[in-house]
């Protein structure tokens, strides 16, 4: 079989044609598997998905895959411009990435997969990627998986945080406590920024949710537990971040923890600053 098509086989995302392959040096004193690529079929728009007629055409760019073994893989293209007649000149869709990423939807998940089972540090580490990477890709990961949120069934969410950039910057991610599923993420870990949450779920969800973890030292005020009628009582709660006790009361879980069989575990891990195991997004 040849090296293409073994390529093809192993990408296995639809309407891609590969072409050559080819090794070059990368930062790490190895080397990079580079394989060049190319959408199959008519030119779609990246925004509506809607079949398009081209525009021009951009210069070649680059998307990290999975690795191979010790060897870094990425994917080449030149991709079109089109014209959409409902979103303008845009770059083409392709099946193997989001438009504004350069990372593969196969690389992203797996972020998406460790960022449950590992601090922002293992990931950067392991995958070699930049911290504010991680945070990016984890905010497209979750933007996809939302879509497929069955709103109705979260009635319990835990809130924590992931550190990055030596401490200095926050990542907020808001899980359901039974599902362990990861429901939403954004930059920052203050109290607009849970507000932000409850703003996008709109008030339906927002009434639905009884119960919460949090492990957010500089959350302040919970104001944005406040929009949820049934749990008023939270609103009361404030976090101080030099205070242990107070930590530990922030990651109480509001109302009864006993009906949910992740909070006593999640509550175990919270001081790690690790999510518990959670399952897959
Ligand atoms: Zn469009």
């Amino acid at each position: 079989m040849r090296a293409e098509s073994v390529a093809r086989r192993l990408l296995s995302f639809r309407r891609l044609s590969v072409g050559k392959l080819r090794f070059e040096a990368d930062d790490h004193g190895g080397e990079a598997l580079v394989i060049e690529v190319k959408p199959r079929g008519k030119a779609r728009c990246s925004r509506c998905g809607r079949k398009c007629p081209g525009y021009d055409r951009l210069k070649t760019r680059r998307w990290r895959h999975l690795d191979f073994g010790a060897h870094q893989v990425y994917l080449e293209a030149a991709l079109a411009r089109v014209e959409c007649d409902r979103c303008g000149v845009v770059v083409e869709q392709v099946s193997w990435a989001e438009p504004d990423s350069r990372f593969t939807l196969h690389f992203e998940e797996m972020v998406g997969w460790l960022a449950q089972r590992c601090d922002k540090t293992a990931i950067s580490t392991l995958l070699r990627i930049a911290w504010r990477s991680v945070g990016t890709i984890l905010e497209r990961v979750v933007a996809r998986h939302r879509a497929e949120i069955d709103w109705t069934q979260v009635t319990a969410i835990a809130v924590d945080e992931l550190s990055f950039r030596k401490g200095q910057h926050y990542l907020t991610l808001v899980s359901d406590l039974q599902s362990g599923r990861i429901l939403w993420s954004r930059e920052g870990r203050s109290a607009a920024t849970l507000e932000a949450f409850f703003s996008e779920i709109g008030a339906e969800a927002c009434a639905r949710i009884r119960h919460a973890a949090i492990d957010m030292l500089s959350c302040g005020t919970l104001t944005g537990l406040g929009r949820s009628p049934t749990m008023e009582r939270s609103r009361s709660c404030r976090l101080a971040p030099d205070d242990l006790a107070a930590q530990d009361s922030a990651a109480q879980v509001i109302e009864s923890e006993a009906a949910h069989p992740h909070a006593s575990s999640w509550r175990r891990g919270h001081r790690g600053r690790t999510l518990h195991p959670f399952p897959v997004v």
